[in-house]
């Protein structure tokens, strides 16, 4: 079979191959069911395309202050459209999902106001922005106060606890979509609905805000159809789709989305400001990708956890659960496991597949991480890689692979790799 000596000759024995084979075949139902979501979200996209009247000189972009960028200008309604929001703000100066959410903050929050998340911790980067870990420049610096609630040990929502915590100072609630590095689960559009529901029967005015990050795309909703007054997220993850080579989105209320833009550029200036430089076009095609791009690496997650679930890895979610994002965790219980995962991960990138990834100190940890990317776009996490901390239960994280051919390959050969160091059961 050509398909079996393709594979062999990348270094894939045939019982992985046919191992792979047969969990793909049982996938089929759900990856028709990522298809037919993909092609709603890509009608979704070309109708914005189409209204906006995207022609080729949007194409193109500007320098210096960059008054009257038309692209830009263009690009900002069509993800209006496609969020279903009044505004948004889509640069290339904002250098990430960190600095999208702290825009989206600091330019809605001031001294005195408080800020609550009733979803539990925020994702790392965050705490320091809110100072819940003291740093410099944290929303704490400037008198922003910070309350949470955690969720119930069932993972509901504490509804009692969160009517509680709502005060006369509550501004601002941050809503956190995908579980990112915490053990819980990634909500969904429903659920985040109901909870704004919630919030905004108790305090009408509170502005509700979700980081969206790595949930774009993956349902036919998103957060802004159920409430949410800002979402906010990255280019280098789904709505970029691999093109995107910097930039993060801010997509919501008129009002906030331009609270938002004083901050990032400047009180007077605004939105006003800001070159492309030669960016429209990859923001344009990337977002045009999109959708495919995240049914490509949402078949990939569900792939993973099938393979490794069936191998008797714990996998979270579990193989046969809804997605409500595009990351899969794999817990190996043994550090040998995750660094074979992750150099089976990195030799299957089409960039820098030489390379053999290293645990290394990295800031903010309390343990080596780990981490394999072998990517176009610098540390871009909708193209295919995986991480994780080298400590109990030494557990990766596995996400995206701009083609769900790609993404099966490095779960195969990070299969390979375990099994060729006896670490996974199947010979
Ligand atoms: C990636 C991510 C962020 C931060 O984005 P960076 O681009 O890494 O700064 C924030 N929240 C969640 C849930 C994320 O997945």
């Amino acid at each position: 079979m050509e398909l079996e000596q393709m594979y062999a000759s990348m270094g894939i024995s045939s019982k992985v191959f046919r191992f792979g084979q047969a969990v793909e075949e049982s996938l089929k139902e759900r990856f028709s069911a990522i298809d037919r979501t993909a092609e709603a979200n890509q009608l979704k996209v070309l109708s914005a395309f189409r209204k906006e009247k995207l022609s080729e000189s949007h194409l193109s972009g500007t320098t210096g202050y960059g008054y009257n960028d038309t692209g830009r200008e263009t690009l900002e309604k069509v993800y209006a459209d496609i969020f279903h929001t009044e505004d948004a703000l889509v640069r290339p100066q904002i250098t990430c999902g960190t600095h999208a959410l702290y825009t989206a903050l600091a330019g809605n929050l001031r001294p005195g106001d408080e800020l609550l998340s009733p979803v539990g911790a925020p994702y790392d980067t965050l705490q320091e922005v809110i100072g819940i870990r003291p740093s410099n420049g944290s929303l704490a610096e400037y008198g922003i106060t910070y309350r949470q609630v955690d969720l119930l040990p069932d993972e509901s929502f504490d509804y009692a606890g969160i009517r509680k915590a709502i005060n006369a100072k509550t501004k601002l609630v941050t809503i956190q979509r995908s579980k990112g590095y915490s053990s819980r689960h990634t909500l969904s559009v429903g659920q985040i609905g109901e909870l704004i529901r919630f919030i905004k029967g108790v305090k009408p005015d509170v502005i509700c805000m979700v980081d969206n990050c790595y949930g774009e795309f993956v349902e036919l909703n998103e957060p802004s159809d159920a409430g949410a007054d800002m979402v906010v997220g990255s280019l280098i993850k789904n709505p970029g789709g691999g093109l995107a080579p910097i930039g993060g989105y801010i997509a919501g209320r008129a009002d906030c989305v331009e609270n938002a833009a004083f901050r990032l550029a400047s009180p007077g200036l605004g939105r006003e400001v800001g070159a492309t430089l030669n960016v429209n076009r990859s923001f344009f095609q990337g977002l045009f990708f999109a959708p495919t791009v995240t049914a490509g690496a949402l078949k990939g997650a569900i792939f993973a956890a099938s393979v490794y679930e069936k191998l008797g890895f714990e996998v979270h979610p579990k193989a046969a659960e809804k997605r409500h994002d595009i990351i899969q965790a794999i817990t190996f219980h043994k550090p040998e496991g995750l660094v074979a995962f992750c150099e089976g991960i990195q030799a299957a990138s089409p960039v820098d597949s030489y390379v053999r990834p290293e645990p290394w100190p990295m800031p903010g940890y309390d343990s080596d991480v780990i981490m394999a990317a072998g990517t176009f776009v610098s540390g871009a996490s909708i193209e295919l890689s995986a991480d994780g901390p080298l400590r109990e239960p030494y557990t990766a994280y596995f996400q995206g692979g701009l083609t769900y051919d790609h993404a099966k390959f490095g779960i195969l050969l990070a299969l390979q790799k375990l099994a060729d160091q006896g670490l996974a059961p199947i010979i």
